[in-house]
């Protein structure tokens, strides 16, 4: 009841400066003594507590339960392993699934994706540490690792005579609250001697939307720099047509969950209309996760060449797509 009437208070607009601010709140509830016989207990948990309400969409609380516990010990190892991997390296490896273009029968391109051989655990996948790496502040770190890897393996191909392929590579809407991310990138180019129009930053729909101003100038300044950029998931999200105009982004990347459907129901009407607003906006455009020669076919039928998905390759070691470029499969 308490914490209710309090975040019904402090929903109520702030008056500073003329202006009216609105802010959310996270509740942690923890209660002597059954979540803790003494005050540094008590608090520990009810920060707990919050920290779930955060991540359960923030504005809200919750109650401090035993897992919680378990959860916040897992997560906070997690995040040392991640730190110490960060700083001893060797734990990170990227794999490459190839981009081909269907009508022309070859591979056009090819996307970096991160994966983490940890100690105990394996080898973990992105949706395992990227979020944490995220919420701890990890996520640059991660990148710039990401950034330097994908330019030396790009170096790499083309010295082996590959030099018309693109490499993309995901970016955190958190790389674009840095001030050298840029700085950091040219960096990596120059130093393996690169072309900038050989890397493609993939960045998410909702980052077009936070901070739009700052954002938009950070886009800028990077495809003055020369690097492509792509919208990844895109018609997931939220995007304003008017954004896609302002942002001057090169290249829309169809989400998987479109292509999954094709076959069946409104799905092929999304592409097409997908399609349309790429062309108006003189945008590319590339499906993914393609996996059977049907939905191949149909995105060909819809206009839609670019493609990646397991049909044509799953994401693959360096050495296994060397493998791959040297006697490539039959394009399906
Ligand atoms: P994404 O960028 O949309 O990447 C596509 C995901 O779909 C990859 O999963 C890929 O392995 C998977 N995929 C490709 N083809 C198919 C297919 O035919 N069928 C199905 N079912 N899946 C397919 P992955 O590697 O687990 O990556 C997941 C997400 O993690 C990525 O989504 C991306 O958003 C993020 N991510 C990956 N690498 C990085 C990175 O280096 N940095 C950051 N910040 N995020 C990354
Ligand atoms: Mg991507
Ligand atoms: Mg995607």
């Amino acid at each position: 009841t308490i914490a209710g009437k309090m975040l019904a208070e402090l929903k109520q607009p702030f008056l500073i400066a003329g202006r009216d601010f609105y802010t959310t709140v996270s509740i942690g509830i923890a209660v002597f003594p059954e979540d803790g016989e003494n005050p540094e207990l008590l608090l520990r948990n009810a920060d707990i507590a919050m920290y779930q309400t955060k991540a359960h969409g923030k504005n809200g609380f919750r109650e401090f339960t035993p897992d919680m516990n378990t959860h916040h010990v897992e997560r906070i190892s997690l995040e040392n392993d991640l730190r110490y991997a960060l700083k001893e390296g060797g734990q990170f490896e990227l794999h490459l699934q190839p981009q081909i273009s269907r009508r022309r029968r070859r591979i056009v391109g090819i996307e970096a994706l991160i994966r983490w051989h940890h100690p105990t655990q394996g080898l973990l996948g992105p949706d395992a540490f990227i979020p944490l790496a995220e919420e701890c502040g990890l996520i640059s770190g991660i990148s710039n690792w990401v950034i330097a890897e994908a330019c030396r393996k790009m170096r790499h191909l083309r010295a082996l005579g590959y030099d018309d392929l693109k490499i993309g590579i995901n970016l955190s809407p958190r790389d674009f609250e840095r001030a050298d991310l840029l700085e950091r990138i040219t960096e990596q180019l120059t130093l393996n001697n690169l072309p900038a129009r050989c890397l493609e930053l993939e960045i998410t729909e909702s980052l077009l939307m936070n901070d739009a101003e700052g954002v938009l100038a950070k886009v800028r300044q990077l495809r003055r720099a020369g690097l492509l950029i792509s919208i990844d998931d895109f018609g997931t999200g939220y995007s304003s047509l008017n954004y896609l105009r302002r942002f001057s982004v090169s290249s829309l990347k169809i989400d998987q969950s479109f292509v999954r459907d094709l076959g069946g129901g409104s799905a092929g009407g999304l592409i097409h209309a997908i399609l349309g607003i790429a062309r108006s906006f003189e945008l590319g455009t590339i499906a993914e996760g393609i996996e059977t020669p049907a939905q191949a076919e149909a995105l060909s039928t819809l206009g839609c060449d670019l493609m990646q998905g397991y049909l044509f390759s799953r994401p693959l070691t360096m050495a296994a797509l060397i493998d791959y470029l040297a006697s490539p499969p039959p394009i399906a």
